[in-house]
């Protein structure tokens, strides 16, 4: 028979009685709306979704299943060594995906084909740099070329945040090079 705790039970267990993550009312709100708590995002390298765990009302508390949410906690850990994981390869020049975007401790990366754009969250935070792309072989910082028109929102308002113009990306190094 399963054995249910309180939500608030479980939100001190989940931060470690109260001093870290989301507010009690933020969980509240969600089991309200929703009828699950979030405890975020699933691994990013399988296709499991965000992490969660159904709640239920009884009486005026809302409660969960503690083993569901032992299994949620523990996935949450999980979760938070793959992310160390998928930093640590990457500062040893192993990329965590064949193609796709992946996050990292300080920010993330996306792969494609021969090339990943890597980006910092403070750096583009602080509008320093969006980002740059990468050769995956040799590890240098790629060149890339601008010779697409821009598009109508770059010539009618300027800036449409996106590289609308980058026509290629070319490694000087290996000379592998990308055209889009
Ligand atoms: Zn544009
Ligand atoms: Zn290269």
């Amino acid at each position: 028979m399963a054995e249910f705790i309180s939500l608030r039970v479980a939100y001190d267990r989940l931060t470690d009685g109260g001093r870290e993550g989301n507010a009690y009312n933020w969980y509240r709100r969600d089991a309200q709306r929703s009828g699950y708590i979030s405890l975020g995002q699933g691994s990013q390298l399988t296709t499991s979704g965000p992490i969660r765990v159904t709640v239920h009302k009884a009486g005026r508390q809302w409660m969960v299943s503690e083993s569901d949410f032992e299994n949620a906690l523990a996935e949450r850990r999980s979760v938070a060594v793959e992310l160390r994981q998928i930093t640590e390869d990457y500062e040893n020049r192993r990329l965590a995906v064949a193609s796709g975007q992946v996050r990292t401790t300080w920010g993330g990366y996306s792969v494609s084909r021969d090339f990943h754009f890597v980006w910092n969250d403070m750096d583009a935070y602080r509008r320093r740099s969006s980002g740059h792309w990468r050769c995956n072989t040799c590890w240098k910082r790629a060149a890339t070329e601008h010779e697409k028109p821009e598009c109508h929102t770059c010539s009618d308002w300027g800036g449409c945040g996106s590289e609308c113009t980058l026509s290629g990306i070319v490694c000087t190094d290996c000379g592998t090079r990308k055209d889009l």
